[in-house]
């Protein structure tokens, strides 16, 4: 009999996990979304309806022995998992990797794809038809979006505002990068308004046709069609049951020790934009951190817990940020520093790593 191995959680890490272990662990991998939602595409699938299909892969061909449950996990202790139809799940390893939420368009909030695929049809109808844009972050997301949305729609007039005195403060990265893309967005005709905030947040629901006029704290009047919320993600790990609770800090996300288990936890391991990790959370982050878990929860089946584990060692700072399929930016130390627009349309804009991601789960013959 094979040890069973619960993970919570079918996004970029916990897929990476299940999938990693399946030949050694009966795998169950709790997801209460019916396809893997590959969100670093969604806002192209916003532009372009096209992509919509592309963005939302089944997970039946993901494993070969192991299953996927389509349900909450609401309590998780260190032996097992309770789920939301009141199943319980004995395990021998947990692995918690349930994410993050972020507002729409960049996430969703609704688990089934037919309701996701209408919800951005519906969106996109709504954008196409809007003269005037509004995004609220200039962050990597508002950055994102407003160069999808020249791209598609060139005519259109993008506005970002943000508190922040240039963009993607949130991040340490060098002036350079930064003043790359500003560049490409002045060229692009995007307009930045930096340091301030708007007095209130604008009247229509986001991603709504509806012309409104808002005031920012430093006196100007801004009128628009739609808008975006691009900031604002969160951690949801209130399941844990109060012999794990101890790892959970006040904004949710969870102490592991440098191998990935919850402090005081041996078998309970945590990975992905959970974590309190100090490092930009990333789909890359949870990919690695999923090969540590994986590692250690074989190390643990074929040694024993006396076993030494792997530790996880967080990658230097780097980032990419398309602006449309062929513009953008990307930084990364370990190549060289600041990458250019073709650079990052290779990396990342062309595809947005729907080949990649449809490969993982089966879907190329
Ligand atoms: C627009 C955009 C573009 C991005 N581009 C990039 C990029 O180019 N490169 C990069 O590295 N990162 C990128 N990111 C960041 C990346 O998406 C996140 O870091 C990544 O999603 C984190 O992966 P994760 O496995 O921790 O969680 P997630 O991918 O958030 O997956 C968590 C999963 O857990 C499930 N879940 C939640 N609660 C429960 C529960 N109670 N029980 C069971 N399941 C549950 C959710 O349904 C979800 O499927 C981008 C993010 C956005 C928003």
């Amino acid at each position: 009999m094979s040890a069973t191995v619960t993970v919570v959680g079918g996004g970029y890490g916990g897929t990476a996990v299940a999938k990693e272990l399946d030949d050694v662990a009966d795998v169950v991998l709790v997801e209460p979304r019916d396809s893997f939602f590959h969100n670093i595409a969604a806002l192209r699938a916003l532009v372009d309806p096209a992509w919509a299909d592309r963005i939302f892969l089944p997970y039946d061909r993901l494993l070969r022995r192991g299953r996927v449950v389509r349900d909450h996990a609401v309590r998780v202790a260190p032996d097992g998992v309770e789920l939301a139809s009141g199943v319980r799940l004995a395990s021998d390893f947990i692995v918690l990797a349930t994410g993050s939420t972020y507002p729409f368009p960049a996430k969703l909030d609704v688990d089934d794809s037919a309701a996701a695929k209408e919800r951005l049809r519906t969106a996109h109808e709504q954008l196409a038809a809007a003269d005037r844009v509004l995004l609220l972050g200039a962050g990597p997301v508002g950055l994102e979006l407003a160069g999808e949305i020249k791209a598609a729609f060139p005519d259109k007039a993008v506005t970002i505002v943000d508190p922040g005195h240039d963009v993607i403060t949130g991040e340490d990265l060098p002036d350079e990068f930064r003043a790359e893309l500003r560049r490409q967005l002045a060229e692009l005709g995007v307009e930045l308004v930096l340091g301030t905030t708007l007095t209130a947040e604008p009247v229509p629901d986001p991603g709504t046709l509806k012309p409104f006029t808002v005031t920012t704290q430093s006196g100007r009047t801004l009128a628009a069609d739609i808008w975006f919320r691009c900031f604002g993600g969160s951690v949801l790990t209130d399941y844990l049951a109060d012999e794990l609770a101890v790892a959970r800090q006040p904004n949710g996300r969870l102490d592991v020790t440098p191998d990935l288990r919850l402090a005081g936890a041996d078998r309970v391991f945590a990975l992905g934009d959970i974590t309190a990790i100090p490092e930009a959370k990333k789909a890359a982050a949870a990919r690695a951190h999923a090969e540590v878990v994986a590692a250690n929860i074989r190390t643990l089946l074929e040694a024993g817990s006396s076993a030494d584990l792997a530790t996880y060692q967080p990658d230097e700072p780097g980032i990419a940020v398309p602006l449309g399929p062929r513009a953008g930016a990307s930084y990364a130390r370990k190549y060289g520093g600041l990458l250019d627009a073709a650079t990052t349309s290779q990396l990342k804009g062309a595809d947005l790593l729907v080949g990649e991601f449809a490969e993982l789960f089966g879907l190329v013959d």
